[in-house]
């Protein structure tokens, strides 16, 4: 459910007409509810209520401060990739004791910056990880914080490029290794284990793969306490995936999954953390966008809008579907017909929908794309020499820019040109 309805013919974002932001704004941009952002980070915390948990957003989902900042003052935690992410967290006002630290690549120089601005714990992927990261805390005088990420080898059922828990996949350590690694670290006078992570993909439909992979953390747990280690907290990352076809998909609901949690875990007494990104933020955003021109094709008409692969790869990079709707909302009964939904950059790649019904619909008109909060704005791009378009959030009947559109002087002036030319 979200917040973004027909209000007498008319398209809102909560108790704003979206085409009042447009003529604000300009098209395309991108726009996201505070109202569906909190309910969706409530209903994982619901979730989990009755047994000691932190919700971490997965802030790469979509990692505007402003988005941040809500969620974390409705208690959100934040899952982070990157130093980068870790400073942003900081600068929207997370404290570090909320920030968990995931991600295969972590340089000497992002786990210094944790350590020294805090942090929750490093969910550690490797074993020359947990090296380095032993080192960096030696040499700052501090211990880190850690659990190793575990790789169960247990197939996600999703797309290939966003499947994280199979043995083949870069994530993690295989879990028949982990005595092994465990020992290992707690070797390490700059470490301190406090528990097990697993994250096993990202857009899951099913509760089963899930359900496999937390047995064996439970398995696990059990047999980690046994050889001595005090694991206390279980994180066990996002990826519950979110309804992106509306008259087709039926994921499980958090409530679901968190009963799953208690079902396979809730016995051990540990601490829960989990890291949904996608569900809290996708269904919270809509990308508009304006048509520009309607062609007719040999074989077919296409509908060519000013919003582009740059500003949303998902169908380019993942076949992702995305429900595209009229900002006016169309007559009843009003005859539809099919599209391609295309943008304007020069690759055929740049395709939203292939013969998508629509109704009718002219140059000027907005259409909006639905469940864009989530790797939609993070992952644009200015190729093309499209400006990165700008973020909205409505917070009932206000509504404020969150990241302005950059202009092309901007733009422009990033590179410079070397004396020899
Ligand atoms: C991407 C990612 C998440 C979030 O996944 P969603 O599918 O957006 O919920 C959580 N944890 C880790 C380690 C990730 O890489």
């Amino acid at each position: 459910m979200d917040h973004f309805l027909y209000r007498d013919g008319a398209l809102f974002a909560e108790d704003v007409p979206i085409s009042e932001i447009a003529a604000a704004v300009g098209t395309p941009f991108y726009v996201y509810s505070t109202a569906t952002l909190l309910r969706h980070f409530k209903l994982f915390d619901d979730a989990l209520e009755g047994t000691d948990h932190l919700v971490c957003y997965a802030m790469k989902a979509a990692s505007n401060q402003a988005i941040l900042k809500t969620l974390a003052q409705a208690g959100a935690g934040m899952d982070v990739v990157s130093g980068g992410e870790y400073l942003r967290a900081k600068a929207a006002g997370v404290p570090g004791d909320k920030i968990v630290f995931s991600g295969v690549g972590k340089t000497a120089d992002e786990i210094r910056t944790a350590l020294t601005g805090g942090i929750r714990q490093f969910n550690v992927e490797s074993e020359p990880e947990m090296e380095v990261i032993n080192a960096v805390a030696l040499e700052l005088g501090v211990i880190a914080p850690i659990t190793v990420r575990v790789n169960p080898d247990v197939d996600a059922k999703t797309h290939a490029k966003i499947a994280t828990g199979k043995s083949e996949n870069k994530f993690g350590i295989p879990i028949s290794r982990a005595s092994e690694v465990y020992a290992r670290a707690a070797s390490l006078p700059g470490l301190e284990v406090i528990g097990i992570d697993v994250h096993i993909g990202s857009q899951l439909t099913e509760l089963e793969p899930f359900e496999l992979a937390y047995n064996k953390v439970a398995e696990l747990t059990e047999r980690l306490r046994a050889e001595g280690h005090n694991i206390r907290r279980l994180d066990l990352g996002g990826g519950l995936g979110i309804p992106y076809n509306r008259s087709n998909d039926a994921p499980p609901l958090p409530v679901e999954y968190g009963a799953m949690i208690q079902k396979t875990l809730g016995h051990l007494g540990c601490e829960i953390e989990i890291e949904p990104g996608r569900l809290i933020a996708g269904n919270a955003g809509l990308m508009v966008s304006k048509v520009i021109y309607v062609k007719s094709g040999e074989d077919r008409d296409f509908l060519i809008l000013d919003g582009a692969m740059n500003d949303l790869i998902r169908p380019a990079m993942y076949e992702a579907h995305h429900d595209i709707v009229a900002v006016q909302e169309p007559e009843p009964g009003v005859e539809r017909q099919p599209y391609d939904i295309v943008g304007p950059v020069c690759e055929t790649g740049d395709t939203f929908a292939k013969q998508r019904n629509m109704p009718p619909l002219a140059p000027g008109d907005l259409v909006a794309f639905r469940s864009a909060g989530a790797y939609g704005a993070v992952m644009s791009s200015e190729y093309n020499t499209r400006p990165l378009i700008p973020e909205v959030l409505v917070n009932g009947d206000q509504f404020a820019v969150i990241r302005e559109r950059p202009s092309f002087d901007e733009i422009i002036n990033r590179d410079t040109i070397p004396e020899w030319l």
